[in-house]
């Protein structure tokens, strides 16, 4: 838990500082905030008597345990609501969520290359429109929209610049945040989708505690959410992360960035999918064999694996090996307590991945011997990506951050 400070200058952080122990104790009392913040008992009394003016919480039930019985706090079911829409090559994905990280709505549309920036924020502004109305819910309830995509982007305006992989020549330099803002006229955050899904995942409950985390998010492509003493680390392009383009070998093959030996070609879906393909091509025995190639996917592939195809598997094992021994890298650089993997591939595949990578870590990092790191899987699943987007809003008007505060201002 966070420590508070009592600077009455600082009040907003300190308001922050309260919800996420509501958030995260659920029922929990003003004397345990108190104890849990190093905040003063007048000082959670007076920020929840506002949370409760502001209907961000409510005050449900008694905890009789202690000396004096102790009302228990928690967020009120649906106070406030955020879209999050993961923008990916073949789907947008949508969600619904309140402030407590439940979801109320889940929408997907699939993208077709054709349509161009503008067509696909034309589907994401629709599909908004449709989960408010299916929810039912109070639209003046719903503070804004985040949108998680893969980068180069500039996460401040809101610019996505030329994801050459993903798009092609017509996303260059989209203004993300102001032309769906347009749209639907609310406000819109923009960030990295690993990013993205870090900040969801403490959202909706894992990495609690953890000062120094980061989310590996693989999906069609592969990156890094960085969390460097509890807040997310974005760097000096806010494109931190790119964990996918960290050359693993300069004569290696060539990545769609330009360069040699990413650590993306080693490990991506795509490349799993090509590497079984051709060894069925080749005549190796495997279940895929009765499949026409055309037809192998990722999802064939990781469920003949975990069916027991040892050629499967042995590509799925090959990716995992390769992703640790980037995470190793990461890992040495930052001095991280723990790993999540996420992203669609991670929430068909995770396991395997997981095995890996920890069995990588413990052997191979420097700091083996002084602290084990945790890899876990993120408790997000498939939704970690929308999730994510969500929680950008959530973030960036609840979370307590000293040197942000002014962002307020832009909702
Ligand atoms: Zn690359």
């Amino acid at each position: 838990m966070r420590s508070g400070t009592n600077l009455p200058r600082v009040r907003d952080y300190n308001q922050g500082v309260v919800l996420e122990a509501i958030r995260v104790g659920d029922g929990v009392s003003r004397v345990e905030i108190a104890e849990n913040t190093g905040l003063t008992a007048q000082t959670v009394s007076n920020i929840v008597r506002r949370l409760l003016e502001e209907e961000l919480v409510i005050e449900d039930g008694v905890d009789p345990s202690g000396r004096k019985p102790r009302v228990k706090l928690r967020i009120k079911p649906g106070s406030r609501y955020a879209i999050g829409a993961l923008i990916d090559r073949d789907e947008t994905s949508l969600v619904l969520m309140d402030l407590d990280g439940r979801i109320v709505g889940r929408e997907s549309r699939t993208v077709d290359q054709q349509q161009g920036a503008q067509g696909v924020l034309d589907q994401i502004a629709e599909a908004t429109k449709s989960l408010v109305q299916a929810a039912k819910i109070d639209p003046s309830r719903l503070l804004g929209v985040g949108l998680g995509c893969p980068g180069p982007m500039d996460h401040d305006q809101g610019i996505l610049y030329e994801p050459l992989d993903l798009f092609g020549w017509n996303w260059h330099e989209v203004a993300l945040k102001q032309d769906l803002a347009g749209r639907i006229g609310l406000p819109v955050i923009v960030d990295n989708d690993a990013t993205a899904a870090a900040v969801g995942e403490r959202w909706v409950g894992g990495a609690q505690g953890v000062r120094n985390f980061a989310y590996i998010f693989m999906s069609i492509g592969l990156g890094a959410g960085i969390f460097i003493e509890n807040q997310p680390y974005r760097g000096d392009t806010t494109n931190a992360g790119e964990l996918g383009h960290m050359t693993i070998d300069i004569d290696g093959p060539l990545c769609f960035c330009g360069n040699r030996g990413c650590l993306e070609t080693y490990c991506s879906p795509n490349r799993i999918v090509n590497a079984v393909r051709l060894r069925l091509e080749h005549g190796e025995k495997s279940s895929l064999t009765d499949i026409p190639l055309n037809r192998i996917d990722l999802t064939a592939v990781t469920s003949a694996a975990l069916a027991g195809d040892s050629l499967a598997m042995e590509e799925l094992r090959y990716s995992a090996r390769m992703l640790a021994t980037g995470i190793i890298n990461m890992a040495s650089l930052l001095d991280l307590k723990l790993i999540v993997l996420g992203g669609t591939h991670m929430a068909e595949a995770g396991p395997i991945y997981k095995e890996e990578v920890e069995q990588a870590l413990n052997k191979r990092l420097l700091t083996r011997n002084l602290q084990k790191v945790c890899v876990e899987l993120s408790v997000a699943g498939k939704d970690a990506g929308a999730v994510g987007a969500a929680a950008l809003v959530m973030h960036e008007i609840f979370a307590p951050r000293l040197a942000e505060l002014n962002v307020v201002s832009q909702f």
